[in-house]
């Protein structure tokens, strides 16, 4: 695995989380460890998120204790069933499994209805009837004191009675919310008397038309994890400043448990912005193709790309779990695919950009039979059989007619070897009134089947090739950055910065005969182009294949002049 980058690790496979845990269960603060994952069904799920579930999940499977997967589902203006079951099907493929354990914040609707009238009853919230731009006037700055609402000093009664009201339907959206009352001059201005409720008639996808007043995020989540017996409600930074009113409110309830928020840093990656709110914009204008376009940084989009699951737990692993704010190069991300599929993936030959190569003095109407290797990095993927004749394609960036002095590949008089097969020397390159190449004639040598000639000459390059004949058309997408520059909206316009070449789509391409009967998703590497995946829009008799990464390892070559750097420092 690559050394990790920026991991707040102190050594392998720990991090400060998983030391606080350690040291609570070694304590017997807890029995067991309880975790949740909990997603908004706003949107869906993206590999920011995936960092989170890695975290959530694998802590409970580490340390034999449960994850509970949570839906906060809150807010029913912006929350769909699509979205629910699109993230119940993400968490599963990722690899990760909540038992019995699925709850949604909505469950708890009556209960946390019950605390929110402890508070009211014991002096510790009020009704508000101030319009929501004056109450935000109202909240002071960081230098100034809020100032109280007129309605701070209403009674329990009066408070328990508009409450009450409140849900029965009374009032309209906005005209009224519960308020805690906690200090209108602390420094931390989640403190500031925060919002509780808020009345929106809306229909809720699991409550339908029951409720129309529904908790904030900050009211529902501690006693949501309360409820649940939560140990350790592990969340990204910007809810650092939420966490004392989380505090707050679990010492001012009768709640049945005592959770602790912690909290790390968020994934943030290079040539990619993490966004449920944005991805969603680019979805409905129609930017891209949908939530699982293979350009979305959306697990569905990366499945899609054929991304496999355990490459994103490795990247996961690699980057650590730190508490300081940091970017990772989107390149770590996409050497972390590499390098599973190196092990996994199947190699085929592919013809991206075909250009035809007639071996002249090979028999016509005659086809043999060559052995491939299936994966070099896995003796045990054994070989296949693949056709070869006397008309092939080749590669058109593999020929040039005036070669500068390095390239190796064919042109007239140059002799190289096809991959698997025969030795070819280009004789002539055939032209159309245009004057492009249009075909190769070439001759074999019958004596160099298998890569090798008996005399010993080499030859300086090794193409790939399909038959004519045998090989399938196929279309292949590739996939460039959806951002054309590594940090996205830093000019302040995060849709300018949208890569318009983030997808190329090439519909000629030609592939191995054996490719016709791929599986939707299944890796293979089309050798010296890629790691590819037969895409759900493949149809009978010509598939599509979805780039999943190309060959070059970027990384690798940052982490060699990294080494460099470090070395040269040494000395
Ligand atoms: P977004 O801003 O993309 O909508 P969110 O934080 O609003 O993300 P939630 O559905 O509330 O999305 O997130 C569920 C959990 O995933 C939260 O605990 C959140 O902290 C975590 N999470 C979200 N984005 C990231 C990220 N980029 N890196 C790590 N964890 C994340
Ligand atoms: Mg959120």
């Amino acid at each position: 695995m690559s050394e990790p980058v920026e991991t707040g690790a102190p050594e392998a496979g720990r991090d400060f989380l998983r030391d606080i845990i350690q040291s609570d269960l070694e304590a017997k603060r807890h029995a067991t460890v309880v975790t949740r994952f909990p997603p908004e069904p706003n949107g869906y799920l993206h590999i920011g998120h995936a960092k989170s579930i890695c975290l959530n999940f694998g802590v409970a499977q580490e340390f034999g204790g449960r994850c509970h997967l949570r839906f906060d589902d809150t807010n029913p203006t912006k929350e769909e069933q699509e979205y629910i079951d699109a993230i119940q099907a993400d968490v599963r493929w990722l690899g990760f499994d909540w038992g019995g354990h699925l709850y949604h914040a909505s469950d708890y609707f009556e209960q946390l209805y019950d605390w929110a009238q402890h508070l009211i009853e014991t002096g510790k919230a009020y009704v508000d009837d101030t319009k929501l731009e004056e109450m935000r006037a109202m909240r002071g700055t960081l230098t100034e004191p809020g100032r109280p609402s007129k309605f701070r000093d209403r009674s329990p009664d009066e408070n328990l009675d508009l409450f009450g009201r409140m849900r029965a339907g009374e009032f309209p959206n906005g005209a009224r919310v519960l308020r805690a009352k906690i200090d209108l001059a602390a420094g931390n201005m989640n403190l500031r008397d925060p919002v509780l409720y808020r009345i929106l008639h809306a229909a809720h996808p699991r409550t339908g038309t029951k409720w129309c007043v529904y908790p904030t995020y900050d009211f529902a989540h501690g006693q949501s994890d309360a409820i649940e017996g939560v140990t350790h409600s592990l969340c990204t930074l910007e809810f650092e400043d939420h966490r004392p009113l989380y505090d707050w409110l679990l010492d001012n309830l009768p709640v049945p448990s005592r959770p602790r928020q912690y909290e790390f840093a968020r994934l943030n990656l290079t040539y990619t912005v993490l966004s449920k709110r944005f991805l969603t914009g680019l979805v409905q204008a129609a930017r891209v193709k949908g939530w699982d376009d293979p350009r979305m940084p959306t697990l569905a989009g990366l499945r899609r790309r054929g991304v496999p699951a355990a490459a994103l737990r490795n990247f996961v692993k690699a980057i650590g779990m730190a508490r300081a704010h940091s970017v990772v190069d989107v390149a770590m991300f996409e050497h972390a695919v590499r390098e599973l599929l190196n092990k996994q993936a199947p190699r085929y030959m592919a013809v991206l950009r075909p250009l035809k190569v007639v071996i002249e003095n090979y028999p016509e109407g005659k086809t043999e039979e060559l052995e491939a290797v299936n994966n070099p990095e896995d003796p045990s993927a054994g070989t296949r059989r693949i056709p070869f004749g006397r008309e092939l394609y080749v590669e058109r960036d593999d020929f040039m007619e005036n070669p500068p002095k390095k390239f190796f590949r064919l042109s007239p008089g140059k002799e190289v070897r096809l991959r698997y097969g025969y030795f070819i020397t280009c004789r002539e390159a055939v032209k159309n009134a245009a004057g492009e190449v249009t075909e190769l004639r070439c001759t074999y040598d019958p004596a160099t089947r298998g890569g090798n000639a008996p005399d010993g000459r080499k030859v300086q390059a090794t193409l790939h090739w399909v038959t004519a004949r045998e090989s399938v058309p196929a279309e292949l997408r590739l996939y460039n950055h959806l951002f054309a520059r590594p940090d996205p909206g830093a000019n302040g316009d995060l849709l300018a910065d949208l890569n318009p070449n983030s997808l190329e789509i090439l519909s000629d391409c030609r592939v191995e005969p054996a490719l016709a009967a791929a599986n939707t998703g299944a890796a293979v590497q089309f050798e010296r182009q890629g790691y590819f995946c037969r895409d759900k829009d493949s149809m009978p008799g010509r598939p599509v294949f979805n780039r999943t990464v190309g060959l070059r390892d970027t990384w690798a070559k940052v982490q060699a002049g990294a080494k460099v750097q470090a070395g040269a420092a040494r000395k």
